[in-house]
């Protein structure tokens, strides 16, 4: 056979020439039905599978343009916190893993022109949204499964800081696996840090959002993330404390279909709100008027989000803003 490699193969090359360089990634296989998609397709479609519906993983610089008046955001550098403070190694130095994080996040943002502090998991952006101010805080699960350490709990501050600051919403998107188990107890103590950091925006009287997307687990769906005035998910998002297997081994029991998805939860009261991509905008928008004291259009709203919360089957939701008493601004209302 080796004449077919040495005589035939090259005398075929020089007849039709090399192949062109053609990139690797133009189509790209959906996770969930296996189907093929052009880039292209994917990227007007916000990252969701066109033949399936699948919520694909959004790069974080597109998930803030997406929800930014004409896509104009600023992200705020944060605080710098200590590198490595337990010098932790697994089989690689965890001050190693971070670098391999900063530098493959770098250089993903270099490629796309993307702006921002890459040192962690969390970005922080101000922007208008609706001609709002708004102050988002949002999870690159990219850097290291979008886990919780010190300067995550430190991004999380400073995101609701700067909200009362301007006196805007504060949104947060989470996309974590939980706590970074390289920081031990310092991750764990993010836990009541971050609560207390969105307390404040809450005692502030401004709201509070989160928008919950996949995967939103562990330490941090164990506090601020299931602390909001409003609960928003994408499609499919998987949102859980620990995972599946885990609880069936510890119960003994067989868990229902879906459990965990978005649609389940909002089925169960945890969650308000389960949109689309293409709809979150316009979505959050409308909370943030509805949740604003006197924002004209805030009344106007109030039938409509009551009558899709009531499809939603969340009925009794209290609506802080609107209501009366010295509570009003605070979250109320969650099972
Ligand atoms: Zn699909």
């Amino acid at each position: 056979m080796s004449w077919l490699e040495t005589y035939v193969r090259p005398k075929i090359k020089a007849l039709v020439g090399s192949p062109p360089d053609i990139p690797e990634n133009l189509w790209l296989k959906c996770d969930n039905c296996g189907q093929m998609i052009f880039h292209r397709d994917l990227e007007a479609n916000h990252h969701v599978c066109q033949h399936c519906n699948h919520h694909m993983r959004l790069p974080i610089a597109t998930r803030l343009a997406l929800l930014f008046d004409e896509g104009a955001y600023e992200t705020i550098e944060l605080p710098k916190t200590p590198v490595d403070p337990l010098k932790f190694r697994d089989v690689k130095r965890y001050s190693d893993r971070l670098k391999e994080s900063q530098s493959k996040l770098a250089a993903m943002a270099a490629g796309s022109g993307a702006v921002g502090d890459h040192r962690d998991a969390i970005r922080v952006a101000h922007g208008k949204m609706d001609g709002r101010n708004a102050v988002i805080a949002a999870f690159d699960f990219s850097f290291m499964g979008g886990s919780m350490g010190i300067a995550v709990g430190e991004g999380l501050v400073a995101a609701a800081r700067l909200a009362v600051l301007q006196k805007a919403p504060l949104i947060v998107i989470p996309a974590t696996g939980g706590a970074r188990m390289q920081e031990g107890i310092l991750s764990l103590m993010q836990m009541p840090r971050s609560i207390i950091a969105v307390q404040e925006v809450k005692d502030a009287g401004l709201p509070y959002i989160v928008l919950l997307t996949n995967p939103t687990t562990g330490g941090v769906s164990a506090s601020f993330a299931m602390l909001g005035d409003i609960h928003i998910a994408e499609p499919g998002a998987v949102i859980g404390f620990a995972g599946r297997r885990v609880i069936e081994q510890t119960v003994k029991e067989n868990l229902p279909e879906g459990f965990q998805t978005a649609e389940y939860l909002l089925e169960h009261g945890m969650v308000d709100i389960v949109a689309p991509r293409s709809q979150l905008k316009e979505t959050l928008v409308r909370v943030i008027s509805l949740l604003t004291p006197g924002a004209p259009d805030a009344v106007a709203d109030l039938a409509r989000v009551e009558a899709e919360l009531e499809q939603a089957g969340s009925a009794d939701l209290e609506i802080p803003a609107l209501a009366a008493g010295d509570d009003a601004g605070a979250a109320g209302g969650k099972p």
